[in-house]
């Protein structure tokens, strides 16, 4: 034997399994594609790594979408505030707690999460591999062996971990190579689709509000007219349609719908939640009386950004030179209308690369969620986004890792042991 467990992916959920194993004694091997450890780690958070949201069990819970009823023993074995003490008191990484309960390091550097932990993989005698490209398993009918690498080599374990990641960002590693390696030996392979990502809108004239970003909106969404889900907070107009945090948000339940029928999908922006409509339409009416002698096109600047005027303008459909007092009611009232809900249709989610992650995934209903490993394969664990589990941004991706990851190496150690009686 090479190794008492060989993890395939030097991610958060392969780095954790991989030192914790080593800790409670297993010699270690872990392999990774790329010349460095964690290179998708390294981007996350913009930079900053948010690396776990300081909540408890239920926020935990209504944060994870996917699958979140199989993530609760993880959860519990490796809580948030589990990890905070293990980047903090054992790592020796300063932590902070920002708006949202979300976590990041002190020095808002993701690169020193990824030293850290690759510190800890040094200090506990894990061999690590990189640029070690894993090719296949090696498997009887039900027994793991080991991994075959690309270059023909074979390594013998007992115990071997998938966390290979998702499909997204494809520049860091993480190109499904794991699906297959799970479909080979049996198991299910749900769906993947992207989430947390950005969305193609069919209105073209999004373009020309390229690089607007609206703060303390709410946008609600509607499949085929009924509402799916609504968020407040900021988002951003692109060139192809819409994104930032709200828009990611929602992006979880519009994805797998418009992928499945294009345009099924509405989204309607409130650019003034503070105000109720008759509130909004008192506004208006104050806005005009300042400016009894102007014509429309020059009195929103005070209730809009400038660069969306000309949008909101056309969309309503009164003519931009007319005098305000001329506007009657019904004009009023679909400006307000505008204001209140501006309408879009979403054609379709951008590319799955783009995605911050993925749905779907090997199916959840064949691993464990007490040691993570799989129920058809024995010695075989997953661990990470590799498996049909995914949350809402504010950390709570990485803590599915971090926590998978914990458990499939503490597990791994448990059936060697087991193994070796
Ligand atoms: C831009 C961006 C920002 C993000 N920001 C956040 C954030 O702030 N907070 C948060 O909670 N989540 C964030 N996420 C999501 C989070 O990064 C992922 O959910 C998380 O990294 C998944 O961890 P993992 O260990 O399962 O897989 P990954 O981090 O994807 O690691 C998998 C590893 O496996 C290796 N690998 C794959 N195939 C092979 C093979 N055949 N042989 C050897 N090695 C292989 C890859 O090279 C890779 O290093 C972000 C994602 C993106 C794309």
């Amino acid at each position: 034997m090479d190794a008492d467990l060989i993890v395939i992916g030097a991610g958060p959920a392969g780095i954790i399994a991989a030192f914790t194993a080593a800790r409670e004694g297993a010699k270690v091997i872990l392999l990774d594609k790329n010349k460095t450890i964690g290179r998708k780690l390294a981007i996350t958070g913009a930079g900053r790594c948010n690396l776990t949201n300081h909540t408890d069990m239920n926020g935990l819970m209504e944060n994870t979408p996917g699958n979140g009823r199989f993530m609760y023993s993880a959860f519990q074995r490796l809580s948030p505030e589990a990890l905070m003490d293990l980047f903090q008191k054992e790592l020796g990484l300063p932590l902070k707690i920002e708006r949202g309960n979300r976590v990041f390091p002190e020095s808002d550097k993701a690169q020193d999460v990824v030293g850290v932990l690759y510190q800890e993989l040094k200090n506990k005698g894990v061999e690590v591999r990189t640029a070690t490209k894993v090719a296949g398993l090696l498997s009887t009918s039900d027994q793991i062996g080991g991994v075959r690498l690309d270059n023909g080599k074979e390594l013998n374990s007992p115990m071997v971990l998938i966390a290979t990641g998702g499909l997204s960002y494809p520049g860091t590693g993480s190109t499904g190579d794991g699906y297959q390696f799970a479909r080979l030996v049996g198991h299910q392979v749900v769906p993947l689709t992207p989430s947390l990502i950005p969305l193609e809108t069919r209105e073209v004239w999004v373009k020309r509000l390229e690089g607007l970003s609206l703060i303390n909106v709410e946008v609600t969404s509607f499949y085929q007219g009924k509402k799916l889900q609504s968020e407040f907070g900021e988002m951003l107009f692109t060139s192809f349609g819409v994104s930032g945090p709200i828009i990611l948000s929602l992006s979880r339940k519009i994805s797998p719908f418009v992928l499945e029928k294009p345009d099924s999908v509405s989204i309607v922006i409130d650019l003034k939640p503070a105000l109720s409509k008759e509130d909004l339409d008192l506004r208006v009416q104050r806005d005009f009386a300042k400016s009894i002698n102007k014509i429309f096109k020059n009195v929103l600047d005070d209730l809009l950004p400038q660069k969306i005027i000309p949008v909101i303008i056309e969309l309503s459909g009164i003519d931009p030179l007319k005098p305000v007092h001329q506007i009657n009611r019904e004009e009023r009232t679909r400006l307000v209308g505008l204001l209140k809900s501006l309408p879009l249709t979403i054609s379709r989610p951008r590319p799955i690369a783009e995605a911050i992650v993925t749905i779907g995934g090997v199916n959840t209903k064949e691993i464990n969620p007490k040691t993570m490993e799989s129920k058809i394969v024995k010695g075989l664990f997953f661990a990470g986004e590799v498996m049909d589990v995914d949350a809402y941004t504010g950390g709570f991706n990485l803590q599915i890792a971090f926590s998978t990851g914990f458990v499939a190496g503490m597990e791994a150690v448990r059936r060697v042991t087991a193994l070796c009686m």
